[in-house]
């Protein structure tokens, strides 16, 4: 290897359907990575978009040679997106951000700053959400604080993918295949030096954005289910509990009848008891069935992902 060389850095884009924002993004992101005393690589990894994404990239890649496109055999949604880029950048470290702009790209030399006082890992920490409604920032800032509590690894609050990945953390990750990927939480369980910088972020650039309540409460089952194994936990405690009350119930209907006699009545919480005790078993059954789907699609072991074509040079690996 040669040791005088230039440390290189990938900035890592996963885009799906992003026509409207990539042209201005490549123009900002250039602007940025040409100041940098660096060799630097721009991937960006066409996630099954439906678009011209394709096209505008293909056409961005034409243009400028350090720009490379990994394109994916259909839609695998952003933590395999990023995944794919990852494991290709062969960088000293990766930068992924957002094509969408909200991540600004004018903070990357504040990440590499930190790089290079020795940190393996840089996080932007946003101190602010333009053009987020409240309920999102709402629900965001709920879901931080429970999986704080359930967990052993505690992710850090209002952190998302933007940050900066040395070499040695990149390859631990590369280690990491599960495919129910939460990469907020993959980036805390590699540990590592890690610190934060904090930035605003912003509002996003155009189009829209891919999340919707549905799909963000499945994240955050993903990332419970990923990293905690508390609700199988709280359903042992549940079913004690609720068969605790039902003993001592028993004691009480028991003892009334020996004491009081009994004249047949209480249909009525006969009924509560039994739909109480269903819906229970329901709810518990429901997390196992979770945990069990998640275990079986571990089983199987498939390739993460499948790439259709690599345009651009093929980047230059450590001689
Ligand atoms: N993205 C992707 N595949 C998907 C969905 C999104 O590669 O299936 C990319 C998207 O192009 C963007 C980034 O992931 O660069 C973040 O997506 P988005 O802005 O929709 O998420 P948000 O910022 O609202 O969390
Ligand atoms: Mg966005």
């Amino acid at each position: 290897m040669n040791q005088n060389r230039k440390k290189k850095i990938s900035i890592v884009v996963p885009a799906f359907n992003e026509e409207a924002v990539l042209p201005e993004f490549q123009k900002r992101i250039q602007t940025v990575v040409n100041e940098l005393p660096y060799d630097t690589e721009i991937i960006y990894i066409n996630d099954g978009s439906t678009d011209k994404t394709l096209e505008i990239l293909t056409g961005i890649c034409k243009e400028d040679l350090t720009v490379k496109v990994l394109d994916l055999s259909r839609n695998y949604g952003k933590e395999i997106a990023l995944t794919a880029g990852l494991d290709y950048c062969s960088a000293d470290a990766a930068i992924p951000i957002d094509a969408d702009l909200q991540d600004p790209p004018e903070v990357i030399p504040r990440l590499i700053e930190k790089w290079e006082e020795g940190f393996n890992v840089v996080y932007a920490r946003r101190t602010s959400r333009e053009g987020e409604s409240w309920l999102k920032k709402a629900t965001a800032k709920s879901f931080y604080k429970f999986m704080q509590r359930l967990g052993r690894v505690s992710i850090p609050e209002n952190v998302g993918d933007f940050r900066l990945i040395d070499r040695k953390a990149l390859n631990a990750l590369k280690e990491l295949r599960e495919h129910h990927r939460f990469m907020k939480g993959l980036f805390t369980l590699i540990g590592f030096r890690q610190i934060a910088i904090d930035y605003s972020r912003d509002a996003r650039f155009a189009g829209e954005t891919k999340w919707n309540y549905w799909k963000l409460w499945n994240f955050s089952l993903e990332g419970i289910t990923s990293f905690s194994i508390a609700p199988l936990k709280l359903s042992t405690y549940l079913g004690l509990m609720t068969a605790f009350a039902a003993f001592s119930y028993g004691i009480f209907v028991f003892g009334k009848a020996l004491f009081l006699g009994d004249d047949v009545p209480g249909y009525p919480s006969l009924m509560v008891v039994i739909a109480f005790l269903g819906g229970i078993q329901l709810v518990v059954l429901g997390i196992i069935g979770e945990y069990l789907g998640r275990v079986f699609n571990e089983t199987k072991n498939r390739p993460l992902y499948f790439i259709q074509d690599v345009i651009g040079e093929p980047s230059d690996k450590d001689v």
